[in-house]
């Protein structure tokens, strides 16, 4: 609920604070259990800092994060390891966020260990049974992550989150950085893991096609702020702010003869640091009016979804 996360720029012999980098500047988002939100926006937008701002990985400038009823920050004070454990993330990079010197085993076993959830005496068992929920192989245990494939390495990177059973995870990118030929089978073991263990996700991409195939609900960024909230049938049937259009003309349709109207967008996207008055999308927005300039836009109600954008708010 109104989270923010603004960098200090710091310069100088005495590392002044001459401005801040807005991150996530007032982001409130709502997950139902069992389900997954789709966060998407293109890249300095403030997805991947909203996500781990969420889990406390960075320490949120203000806001608050409400975990099944409780106050997240509150709850790092008393019991720090209920947090970790019932939050996970599952990064981007599945080949740098492996120890290259430390077997699966050491990998995926060491915060189950850590947390209780199993002892030394049935670990490698237990090891065993997270790897083949990911789609791996018990012996593969014993090998390293330079042994592995792309694909196989982000199994690992699933494993060692299932591995201290928790309820909800922050998927950041998790498929991006893989072959095209092998994201499909990630995302369908993501999906099959929600469903079977009833987890709950924030499905970070820039990947509309990606969203598409596993959210619920989507939720577009622009400059560290929302700008539309939708379930997802109604996000891509039609999407009402125009950045959302933007983002959305930019699919590759499948039958080769098929048109659509592609919106390109002017510009870059400006900086976070001193973003622009009024609408933060104005200076590329094709529809921008006088008030846009001036006045910035409300998140407000339109049937049923949530829009930033005086063409659909009062
Ligand atoms: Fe475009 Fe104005 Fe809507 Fe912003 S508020 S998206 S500038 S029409």
């Amino acid at each position: 609920q109104g989270l923010y996360k603004h960098f200090p720029i710091k310069k100088g012999l005495f590392r002044s604070v001459v401005g801040h980098v807005k991150a996530v500047d007032g982001v409130s988002l709502r997950i139902p259990k069992g389900k997954t939100l789709g966060l998407v926006g293109e890249s300095g937008s403030g997805k991947t800092t909203t996500g781990r701002a969420l889990l406390h990985l960075i320490e949120p400038t203000g806001g608050t994060v409400r975990f099944q009823g409780v106050d997240v920050s509150q709850k790092l004070k008393e019991d720090p390891r209920w947090v970790r454990r019932s939050m996970q993330i599952i990064f981007q990079d599945p080949y740098g966020s492996l120890n290259p010197r430390r077997t699966v085993m050491d990998i995926v076993g060491e915060a189950p260990l850590y947390h209780g959830i199993v002892d030394r005496s049935n670990l490698q068992d237990y090891v065993g049974q997270v790897l083949e929920m990911s789609g791996l192989k018990r012996t593969d245990a014993m090998r390293y992550p330079h042994e592995f494939s792309g694909g196989q390495r982000q199994r690992i990177g699933i494993a060692r989150a299932l591995a201290v059973k928790p309820s909800f995870m922050v998927c950041d990118e998790p498929v991006s950085a893989l072959d095209v030929s092998i994201r499909s089978q990630i995302l369908n073991l993501l999906k099959d893991l929600r469903d079977q263990l009833g987890l709950t996700y924030l499905f970070i991409s820039h990947d509309m096609s990606v969203v598409r195939h596993i959210s619920d609900h989507v939720a577009v960024m622009y400059l560290g702020k929302l700008v539309e909230s939708a379930p997802k049938g109604d996000f891509f049937r039609e999407p009402l702010h125009p950045y959302s259009k933007a983002l959305l003309s930019a699919i590759p349709l499948p039958d080769p003869e098929a048109k659509r109207d592609r919106i390109i967008l002017e510009g870059d996207v400006p900086s976070p640091v001193n973003p622009p008055s009024g609408c933060r999308f104005h200076p590329r927005c094709s529809y921008a009016m006088e008030r846009c300039r001036s006045e910035e836009p409300p998140l407000a109600d339109v049937g049923g979804r949530e829009v930033a954008c005086w063409l659909h708010c009062r």
